[in-house]
């Protein structure tokens, strides 16, 4: 008579329990006790486990164990088949915590796996389970952004040198949490990076994270929405490192996101684990973060990048050459890098146009060329500002539907709206009022121009509103 399904797993689990090692209880408690048995069939055992991650787990540290156990219970032709009550899964979720409470609530989905043949099926991962110590968890570095590309000079001497501090101690210098801010293309995500990077060398066992705050608030939400708002806090309080890049994009954004990071903070940071945040702005300017949020970034170091002078520009060109296996002459390197002195993200991208231009056309890479593709190149930047261009950029900055500038309501937040647009109209292009007037929701001269003086006025008295103007303003200018 063939055994039930239950009687084989109690067996199985009784072989795996004895064999565990050290931390029996734990481990058994952790991976195997929450695992049940669904079905026998043809000497197969399906086993249902609460997410994605469980299966990944085993299979990766305890195949040889489970295998062994099942085959002493079903013999040689013993199967395994594993039947998984599916975390949500959605494009984003790579890092999203999720526990198996919600879980039972979406289908169950099967992954048949043949337990002789241990091949890897592509299941999204980290998953972590409250109360469970460290996983491995992907770090979600670029591994490009090392700190050996990152040149140094004078534009970014201490913030190199201070993640060069960090990674080799994390969490224990006073550079703890370490802000790194500075404008775009300036090199902010590449050096959070390359400390990660480095960090891990130094210290193979630490967890190190990067997420982006975008991510972080994606998942944040996802994470409420599933009802495991307490695993994603559990999540990341484990890590050894957490770098959290741009974090400007949470101002006037989610209290709720930013409460959590809070509590997750605070956590990190009694427990001297290392928090990099990056930001395109200095602390002081980071108007719409929480406050106690912003006094905690206060408490490290802030160290800003700064654009590169023509000597840094030189050496990055340089080094991106170097790696990439192509030589140029030296005074094409220098055209560029006298000419191009925005950041390094325009650098380089003029030189990859640079280099692409010459291969396509099979043409040398000359001087001539040079000068053609920089032109060309720096035209295509400075785009010419129109009023359309204005209104994207403000209704984008405040959330709002492009269309409420023409709109006729009241409502403060559109009223500021609108005579932000006819400001920055009047002082960008070189539209008339009248047809600015126009393009604004059909309003007269007379309204523009008082537009103007109230926004003059307020950037002057109000600091909030002063920071808008700013930040608006290096939108529209980049
Ligand atoms: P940010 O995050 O500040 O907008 P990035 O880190 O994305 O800027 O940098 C833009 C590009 O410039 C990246 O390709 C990066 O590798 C490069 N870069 C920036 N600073 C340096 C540097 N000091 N040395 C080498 N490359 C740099
Ligand atoms: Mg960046």
């Amino acid at each position: 008579m063939e055994k039930s399904y239950k009687t084989v797993w109690a067996n199985c689990l009784e072989i795996i329990k004895d064999n565990l090692g050290d931390d029996r209880d734990k481990l058994f408690k952790t991976w195997f006790a929450p695992i049940r048995p669904v079905q026998l069939e043809n000497f197969t055992l399906t086993i249902q486990v609460p997410s994605a991650f469980y299966y990944e787990w085993i299979e990766e540290h305890y195949i040889d164990l489970v295998r062994k156990a099942i085959r002493m219970e079903l013999g040689p032709k013993g199967m395994l088949k594993y039947s998984i009550v599916m975390d949500q899964v959605g494009p984003t979720t790579t890092t999203v915590p999720t526990g198996g409470s919600k879980a039972v609530n979406n289908p169950p989905k099967e992954i048949p796996m043949n337990i002789s043949d241990a091949s890897h099926t592509d299941m999204p991962n980290p998953f972590i389970f409250p109360g469970l110590g460290k996983v491995k968890v992907p770090s979600q570095l670029n591994e490009n952004y090392t700190l050996d590309n990152f040149v140094e000079g004078d534009c970014n001497r201490l913030a190199r040198s201070a993640g060069y501090a960090v990674a080799k101690n994390p969490g224990t210098t006073s550079f703890n949490p370490l802000l790194i801010y500075g404008g775009v293309g300036l090199g902010k995500t590449h050096l959070a990076n390359a400390i990660g990077i480095k960090t891990k060398e130094n210290h193979p066992d630490m967890v190190v994270l990067y997420i982006t705050s975008e991510n972080f608030l994606q998942q944040y939400m996802n994470a409420g929405r599933n009802g495991t708002t307490n695993d994603f806090i559990h999540f990341y309080q484990m890590v050894d490192m957490l770098i959290v890049d741009d974090i400007q994009f949470w101002a006037n954004k989610v209290p709720k996101t930013q409460e959590a990071f809070f509590h997750i903070f605070n956590h990190l940071h009694q427990n001297n684990k290392q928090i990099i945040i990056t930001s395109d702005k200095a602390p002081s300017e980071l108007a719409g973060l929480e406050p106690r949020l912003l006094s905690r970034l206060k408490w490290g170091l802030s160290a800003d990048l700064q654009a590169p002078d023509v000597e840094t520009r030189m050496a990055i060109l340089k080094k991106k050459l170097e790696n990439e296996g192509i030589e140029m002459p030296h005074e094409v390197v220098e055209y560029i890098a006298y000419n191009i002195n925005t950041n390094v993200r325009e650098l380089e991208g003029a030189l990859i146009s640079l280099i692409a231009q010459s291969s396509l056309n099979k043409k040398q890479i000359t001087i001539e060329l040079a000068k053609q593709m920089v032109d060309k190149f720096v035209k295509n930047t400075s785009r010419e500002i129109t009023i359309d261009f204005i209104q994207k950029v403000v209704c984008d900055y405040f959330n709002l539907p492009v269309d409420s500038i023409q709109s006729h309501t009241r409502k403060r937040e559109i009223v500021q709206a609108r005579q932000l647009t006819m400001y920055f109209a009047k002082k960008l292009t070189k539209s008339s009022l009248a047809i600015i007037g126009l393009q604004c929701g059909n309003k007269d001269h007379a309204t523009v121009l008082h537009a103007c003086k109230t926004v003059a006025n307020l950037a002057e008295t109000d600091k909030q509103f002063q920071c808008w103007v700013e930040d608006i303003d290096k939108k529209l200018q980049v």
